[in-house]
């Protein structure tokens, strides 16, 4: 056993899918470095925490002698090999082992460490953490690490639900999502009946519940969605962009940052879909030719095999275009070359395009994509869907060109630029993520 000097004993509760668990564990380390006096338990499955500790160390290293990891079981019979058929698969059989195999290890944890936990920091996902922490009284703080306005749709999933079966349009009844259309909400609110939406929908339900809820967001970006979590939430708590405490160091090994030193400036087009969305063949095919047509140079962010999906005359054309199997995306976005970013409209993707002052084209896929891709075009203005939801050569020539010429993204750009300095300002010494960070740290070592 270890003992707190403090009696200070914080459990974490990792989702371990996507870039959930490694969001979390970021911000983890930042508040186990502001409470050394403080211990952690980061309760994961035992591949995301691989994945997440280098070297598959259990401890956090020398960067954080008080963070600790723990595997939990992540649901799968012995020998249990994906279909590959699902990808939600090997989510659903977690979800079906929660919240037992937390609150065993949980209890290992405690025996281990010597001492019970005095605070529950979770994915916001883990709706079951609200009893969990009530039973132990202790706080409990969910961190919700994708956009504001997902965040009142699932809160308000029922009107949501009943605007819909009237064949309501509009959500501007619901306070907070008036920019948001019927056709925007992601459909696991309308379906709940598979385990995934079923857990949003029950962390709708409870949140409201919890101490204090954590976002990937800053305060400014949104006044009518940020003022109406702070209604409906005892604490809101904008610490983000997580991205930039501390700013991943460069890394580049495909050569991006050197080839976009070579372009023009506001010249390039730079494409990515995230960490795991592969458009079908004709959209892929519908920007290959809408690029040629714009002959705007570009910088595309391949998942799959290029050599096989792009024709060859298309990546033989290297000094007009670079194909990569991954970019530096934050330092891509921040070079003073990018004019344009065609993305899906990923949480992160629109923070760092945000913090870069660069306009979007969007086509969301799913999820919380299509509010995130509303935002962009109506309420901040940086940016535009794809016409009709998805790639066609003449819609993405058309959002390419109102984006990256003329008056109109010239305009796109000031405010991209104005977001900027607002996220910029947010996390310096005397800015509003700062000062929340602070308050976080509070409530959960205090
Ligand atoms: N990303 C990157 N290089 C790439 C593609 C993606 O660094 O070539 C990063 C990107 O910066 C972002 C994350 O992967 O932080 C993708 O997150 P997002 O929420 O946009 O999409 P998701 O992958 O969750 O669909």
């Amino acid at each position: 056993t270890e003992d707190s000097p403090t009696g200070k004993h914080v459990a974490v509760f990792a989702f371990p899918f996507a870039t959930h668990a490694l969001a979390l564990l970021r911000l983890v380390r930042r508040i186990a470095e502001a409470s050394p006096a403080t211990m952690f338990s980061f309760l994961s499955s035992e591949k995301s925490n691989l994945a997440c500790f280098s070297g598959g160390r259990r401890d956090d290293g020398g960067t954080c002698p008080n963070l600790v990891a723990y595997d939990v079981w992540d649901g799968a019979p012995e020998g249990y090999v994906p279909s590959g058929r699902n990808p939600v698969e090997p989510v659903e059989i977690f979800l079906r082992a929660v919240p037992g195999n937390f609150e065993s290890v949980l209890r290992a944890a405690e025996r281990e460490r010597g001492c019970n936990i005095t605070c529950l920091l979770t994915d916001a996902f883990y709706w079951f953490g609200a009893d969990m922490a009530r039973e132990r009284s202790v706080p409990w703080v969910p961190v919700w690490t994708a956009g504001p306005s997902a965040l009142i749709a699932h809160m308000e999933t029922d009107s949501i639900r009943q605007i819909f079966g009237t064949s309501g349009k509009m959500l501007d009844a619901i306070p907070g999502l008036s920019a948001m259309r019927m056709t925007d909400v992601p459909k696991e609110i309308l379906d709940a009946t598979t385990p995934f939406p079923t857990m949003l929908y029950r962390m709708g339900q409870v949140l409201p519940q919890a101490t204090a809820v954590v976002s990937n967001s800053f305060e400014d970006i949104d006044p009518i969605v940020e003022g109406e979590l702070h209604s409906k939430l005892r604490k809101f708590l904008d610490v983000g962009p997580f991205v930039l405490s501390p700013p991943p160091p460069l890394s580049d090994e495909h050569g991006c940052i050197p080839w976009l030193d070579k372009q023009e400036t506001a010249s390039v087009v730079y494409v990515s879909f995230g960490s795991m969305i592969r458009p079908p063949p004709h959209e892929i095919t519908a920007i290959v030719n809408a690029l040629d047509k714009a002959a705007s140079p570009f910088l595309w962010s391949f998942r799959g095999d290029a050599q096989a999906e792009l024709p060859r005359e298309f990546l033989e054309r290297r000094t007009r275009g670079k194909v990569v199997p991954w970019a530096p995306q934050l330092h891509v976005l921040g070079h003073r070359a990018v004019g344009a970013f065609v993305t899906h409209c990923g949480w992160n993707s629109v923070l760092e395009s945000m913090i870069g002052g660069v306009p979007m084209v969007g086509r969301p896929f799913f999820g919380e994509q299509s509010m995130n891709a509303r935002a962009v075009e109506d309420v901040w203005r940086i940016g535009v869907a794809v016409e009709g939801g998805a790639f066609t050569e003449e819609a993405t020539a058309d959002a390419l060109e109102r984006v990256l010429a003329g008056e109109e993204g010239k305009r796109m750009r000031e405010r991209a630029g104005a977001l900027k300095e607002m996220a910029l300002k947010a996390v310096e010494p005397q800015g509003s993520s700062t000062r929340n960070f602070k308050a976080l740290v509070e409530i959960v070592t205090g």
